[in-house]
């Protein structure tokens, strides 16, 4: 491993996490306070902040967007978090918030899945959208007149890594924003935002909530007026998280450093156990020193993620090994304590091969891990 991957020890994520957004402690009130249910908070005389209408703002989120920030920008007093109902509604709060006909926007071509569905919407607004692989920074070659730079490092599922900081300083010197989905690496394991991004977005019912029980999303940015226009765009939709979910992410990211720090580390055991496999099993990882991604990630991620992917020869193999998984659902999602695999081409979309699997690394004794997955290797092989 390379010097920025210090497994936490001495980097202040473990003491970030856990105390991240709390309140000033109030004696005989809980160190987090529970969740706020109101649709509306009593409110007489001239109808002024902060907490007017249920759908504007909610003290439970606001605990949880302070403490999200505190996680994305250490140390950074200008910026600002909202939490929405998904990852989906956040990344569409910044594409539509910031976008209008006439516009163009550069997407990535290997990103999430509903990136298309989103594009389609995006033209149908007359806003012309153009996409190129994460690989090599080529987005860059479809970047003139851009007026928004759609970032997705490490990309899912194909876990392509690109220079956040080239890419940042090109779309810069072209007037261009750029939004970073930081989905798979958690804030912990990358700072868009220090690396020069206007927008950190991410899903939050991934790894940064980890239990696989709740959906959320957010949007974290340093530009007052483009943060103010996402703001007014959740208002309009009424993408909201409930007081219920955001309450339960604030209370998950106590555990976040510790989930990061166990599942990245058995993610990089189970890539070099399907590394050193004899069949050339294509795996990807970028905390694998082999990986293609590996130079670059090293340079501007802390912390590698909990998906590692590799291809089968057919599908039928791909499903037998996952039929034979013991402690590994076949499931879809991932970042959570329970590992979870898929075959990606199930869903179509992702440009991937029949035998692709997508595997999502959990909390389980690592050691139980890889031999389940040897052994359902082992076991498919026929
Ligand atoms: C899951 C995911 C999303 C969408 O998040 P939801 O919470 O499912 O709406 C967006 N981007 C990436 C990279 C994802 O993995």
């Amino acid at each position: 491993m390379s010097g920025t991957q210090t497994q936490g020890h001495g980097d202040g994520d473990g003491t970030r996490a856990v105390r991240a957004g709390l309140p000033e402690p109030v004696k005989y009130e809980p160190t987090l306070p529970g969740p706020v249910f109101a649709a509306h908070f009593h409110l007489p005389g001239e109808p002024t902040g902060p907490y007017t209408y249920g759908r504007d703002e909610n003290p439970t989120w606001a605990l949880l967007e302070r403490a999200i920030g505190e996680l994305e920008a250490p140390g950074e007093d200008g910026v600002r978090t909202l939490a929405f109902a998904s990852g989906m509604a956040a990344v569409s709060s910044v594409l539509f918030s910031q976008l209008r006909a006439g516009d163009a926007v550069v997407l990535p071509s290997d990103g999430y899945q509903a990136l298309p569905l989103a594009r389609a919407q995006l033209e149908a607004f007359g806003i012309e959208v153009r996409t190129a692989p994460t690989r090599d920074d080529a987005q860059l070659d479809v970047l003139d007149g851009a007026k928004l730079l759609w970032i997705e490092t490490p990309s899912n599922p194909g876990l392509d890594v690109c220079d956040v900081r080239r890419l940042v300083e090109r779309a810069r010197a072209r007037g261009a924003l750029v939004a970073v989905d930081n989905t798979l690496a958690t804030p912990l394991g990358q700072r868009p935002l220090e690396l020069g991004a206007d927008f950190s977005v991410a899903s939050g019912t991934k790894q940064l909530t980890g239990h696989g029980d709740v959906l959320l999303g957010y949007v974290a940015g340093r530009d007052a007026e483009a943060m103010a226009a996402v703001r007014r765009w959740r208002k309009i939709v009424g993408a909201i998280p409930g007081p219920m979910e955001a309450w339960l992410a604030h209370r998950s990211l106590a555990t976040l450093q510790l989930r990061v720090e166990r599942q990245n580390a058995t993610a990089l055991a189970v890539a070099e156990a399907l590394r050193d496999r004899p069949e050339e099993l294509g795996v990807r990882y970028p905390g694998l020193p082999e990986d293609p991604s590996h130079a670059l990630a090293s340079r501007q991620m802390r912390r590698f993620g909990c998906v590692v992917s590799f291809t089968l020869p057919t599908r039928a193999r791909a499903e037998r090994f996952l039929e034979a998984l013991r402690l590994v659902d076949d499931a879809t999602s991932f970042g959570g304590v329970r590992s979870t695999a898929e075959r990606r081409g199930r869903w179509g979309g992702d440009a991937v091969p029949e035998g692709f699997i997508r595997m999502s690394i959990g909390a389980e004794d690592p050691e139980d891990l890889v031999a389940d997955v040897l052994g359902a290797l082992d076991a498919s092989d026929r």
